[in-house]
């Protein structure tokens, strides 16, 4: 696997990301498990974040505390991404939350903009662009484009389930960002579904 696909495989995720795949699992238990999933997935994403120092004054003494260095927003890719926002935000409840639409179209695959907000200082943040599945890689390209073409530099990728096939398309056009995902599954079917995977991420949230 490329250096710059990190699978964040622990045996928490997996055993829930197992329950999330499963047919009879209902859209309730869905967004509690990618919740749960996109929380736990969170600690390794931001592993590397910088800190910088900063004075603390315990009860007993002055010391040296840390912070983040940069603010973080999150960029949920509509709809889906939407889905894994909440899980993020409970570890990094002061993130910021852009929204980027973007839609499949169901005949060319292709990623159509439609909707675009990010936060006024984005470009001095810490981007984390956030979409369940890796699937052709369409939606992901066309999000990352956009958000470089506004000036965001440090940004990373954050999937529940990836394609061999979406790794390669992504990395193909923006070699320099990292990919984070629970799962590489097998493959992509003929109407860009990835197998095994667990279905369409969007309708499985919501309930549609
Ligand atoms: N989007 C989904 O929700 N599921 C897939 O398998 C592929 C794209």
């Amino acid at each position: 696997m490329s250096p710059s696909v990190i699978q964040i495989d622990h045996p928490i995720i997996r055993t829930k990301l197992s329950r999330l795949r499963d047919l009879t699992t209902t859209h309730r238990e869905f967004r509690d498990l990618l919740d749960e999933i996109a929380m736990l997935m969170t600690y390794e994403v931001t592993r590397d974040f910088p800190t910088r120092v900063i004075p603390v004054r315990t009860p007993l003494e002055q010391t040296t505390g840390y912070e983040l260095a940069r603010h973080v927003t999150l960029v949920p890719v509509l709809r889906a991404g939407l889905g894994m926002a909440d899980g993020v935000l409970s570890i990094l409840p002061e993130a910021r939350l852009g929204h980027l639409g973007l839609y499949r179209d169901e005949k060319t695959l292709e990623a159509v903009p439609y909707y675009q907000k990010l936060p006024p200082d984005v470009c001095e943040t810490e981007v984390l662009v956030i979409d369940p599945m890796l699937a052709t890689g369409g939606s992901a390209i066309a999000a990352i484009s956009y958000l470089k073409k506004v000036g965001v530099t440090n940004l990373r990728f954050v999937c529940l389930v990836a394609s061999p096939e979406g790794i390669t398309a992504l990395h193909n056009v923006h070699p320099d960002v990292t990919i984070y995902t629970a799962s590489v599954d097998r493959q992509l079917n003929e109407k860009g579904y990835i197998l095994p995977g667990l279905g369409d991420a969007g309708d499985r949230i919501f309930g549609t």
